[in-house]
């Protein structure tokens, strides 16, 4: 069984299109799990909600999915957030509004707990440091976790009361010790590297490695200047920050 785990697609569709081409072309996707932060950002809300949900899949609902239906207000946000979540709620269906409300905050797999921000505060908060990673761990009851919201690949991986951040290695194989684990941003990576990150899990091999794709970036960035969305937003596409 192999898992595609993806984290802020943020409408960007080439991104997303890329990563799943790249992943199913090493084998069959069981199921994808999603972090959260499917839409906001980007030009493609609809293409890319419609393309997670074409595949089997698990979602748990990010702070700009649940932004854009008015179900959090963008007072946290900063101008050129907020612009592109008003934009993207004026472009969804009813049918994506309905989809949205339906996903949770958190969710258990297996040995595995998604969710977008951390286990301690879902929607917002971050986490980069064992600080905060440690002081997620007492809402995890299972092995591993799973998260996204800061757009950069990272593991945060607990040995006894401590807690160590590691650069996500190109294969990591789950044991005994539990980890923290952000797959990095499909539609707007933030780690100085503007390729889309993702993660494949195989449950037969035991496996989790980590995967850069590049993407046609110059595609997603017209599309976001024809439809007049920020122009920052666009243009840290090309830096991945
Ligand atoms: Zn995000």
């Amino acid at each position: 069984m192999r898992y595609l785990i993806v984290a802020d697609i943020h409408s960007n569709l080439e991104a997303f299109t890329a990563v799943l081409r790249s992943a199913k072309g090493e084998g069959e996707i069981t199921e994808i799990w999603c972090l959260g932060d499917i839409i906001g950002y980007g030009p493609d809300p609809r293409g890319c909600l419609q393309l997670l949900r074409e595949h089997p899949h698990i979602c748990v609902a990010g702070n700009h999915d649940l932004a854009a239906i008015g179900k959090i207000d963008t007072s946290d946000f900063n101008v050129a957030a907020a612009l592109a979540t008003n934009w993207t709620s004026q472009h969804l269906s009813n049918e994506d509004i309905q989809y949205i409300e339906s996903l949770p905050l958190k969710k258990e797999v297996g040995n595995f707990t998604l969710v977008h921000g951390s286990p301690r505060g879902p929607i917002w908060e971050y986490v980069l440091s064992p600080v905060e990673a440690l002081a997620s761990l007492p809402y995890i009851f299972t092995d591993y976790c799973l998260f996204g919201h800061s757009h950069v690949p990272d593991l945060f991986q607990f040995e006894g009361n401590d807690c160590y951040q590691i650069q996500l290695p190109s294969t990591l194989r789950p044991d005994k010790n539990r980890f923290m684990l952000n797959p990095g941003g499909v539609g707007q990576p933030r780690d100085r590297d503007p390729r889309a990150s993702f993660v494949i899990y195989d449950s037969v091999s035991n496996s989790i490695r980590h995967y850069r794709v590049k993407y046609d970036i110059s595609a997603t960035q017209e599309k976001m200047t024809r439809l007049g969305l920020p122009q920052s937003l666009a243009n840290r596409l090309s830096y991945g920050m």
